[in-house]
């Protein structure tokens, strides 16, 4: 998990350079390198996302920067998938001055590893949108997390497949054996929403009294383009047998949709049921045009200015919740709420990712 992937080094270096050179990247966004600047007079947060080519993490980072903009000088990393470089630059940020760390973890068992860094200097850690296991944040006073109760995600997934599944399988079951043969894009495994919804999501289906056949499972690492590759293979392994596509994130959703249209579905009647989780605009639209029966909000805009809130208020030595309306859990958690999103609400998604 730690190695570095020496293959890669060569061209991660010139793509950097190129973004490095078009303006559009690089490996840290914060006002100065010094940490003087525009912000540099406010108490330095030191962050780091898995990877900025996230399409949800994407979202998440935006409301980071809109959170901390004037409160905190939000010294921003890319960890470009690489929990080594991550380790690295935690080193970096420690170096510079942070007074706290916000880390979206690469590898959500690399935990401790940033607990350790950051406890010989006292600073608070909030992780956030990889949950690192309850033991771990327990062993460091000043550790939290913000997210979302993982298996929340499942359950109202399955609800949502179940609820349309009633509504429409005189149409959607199309061998007629009244059970779902579904194929399911998985999220990185390992990952706790992604263990998470899909063993809830399933398992809600069946409670709800529908019995189903998985075809397919294979993880898509929540990318649309691995998820096209997937979907494609499928299509042509299972073709009519599928009857219910089931993914983590939406960003694999839109992956497999785009997979379905190359398959002549979405036209004409040949249709196929396509649900995803996040609610990120993209996938928002497939539902207007009725190319995805739903999706389940994760709610973005929230959680990462509640990751900033915590860290400021512990950069400045405070309560982390003081001043906001959030609450801890038993684990020291924020749980953001997730919501089911079908055409019906869909201005509930839109709101939150204005
Ligand atoms: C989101 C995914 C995202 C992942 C990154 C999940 O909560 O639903 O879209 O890729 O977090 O860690
Ligand atoms: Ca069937």
């Amino acid at each position: 998990m730690f190695k570095k992937k020496k293959g890669l080094i060569l061209s991660l270096t010139v793509a950097s350079s190129i973004l490095l050179a078009t303006g559009c990247g690089g490996t840290e966004k914060s006002s100065t390198d010094s940490g003087k600047g525009k912000d540099g007079d406010l108490p330095a947060v030191g962050a780091t996302i898995y990877k900025f080519d996230d399409n949800f993490m994407s979202y998440v980072r935006r409301a980071m920067e809109t959170a901390a903009d004037g409160k905190v000088n939000l010294m921003l990393n890319d960890s470009q998938n690489d929990q080594a470089k991550q380790v690295e630059q935690v080193d970096t940020l420690i170096a510079k001055g942070a007074k706290s760390l916000a880390i979206n973890l690469v590898d959500p068992k690399a935990a401790q590893t940033i607990i350790d860094k950051a406890k010989v200097k006292d600073i608070p850690v909030i992780f956030f949108n990889k949950e690192p296991d309850a033991s771990v944040l327990a062993g460091y006073e000043k550790a939290y997390y913000v997210g979302t109760t993982s298996s929340e995600s499942g359950v109202i997934q399955g609800e949502l497949i179940a609820k349309a599944w009633e509504a429409n399988k005189a149409k959607w079951d199309k061998n007629g054996d009244g059970k779902i043969q579904y194929v399911l894009l998985k999220g990185e495994p390992g990952h706790p929403d992604a263990e998470a919804r899909t063993k809830f999501v399933i398992d809600t289906v069946k409670e709800k009294g529908i019995e189903v056949d998985e075809l397919a499972l294979d993880t898509g690492m929540w990318d649309a383009m691995k998820a096209t590759e997937k979907m494609d293979a499928w299509i042509a392994k299972y073709n009519e047998d599928i009857e219910f596509v089931i993914a983590n994130n939406d960003g694999m959703a839109l992956g497999a949709i785009a997979s379905l249209e190359k398959a002549g579905y979405f036209s004409g009647d040949k249709f196929m049921p396509v649900v995803g989780v996040d609610a990120i605009p993209e996938a928002l639209e497939m539902i207007e045009k009725g190319k995805m029966v739903g999706t389940v909000l994760n709610d973005a805009k929230n959680q990462g200015a509640a990751t900033v809130q915590l860290a400021a208020n512990a950069a400045n030595g405070k309560d982390v919740l003081e001043g906001t309306e959030w609450k801890l859990d038993d684990k020291k958690a924020v749980r953001v709420p997730y919501v089911e999103i079908t055409k019906d609400n869909i201005q509930v998604g839109k709101d939150a990712y204005k």
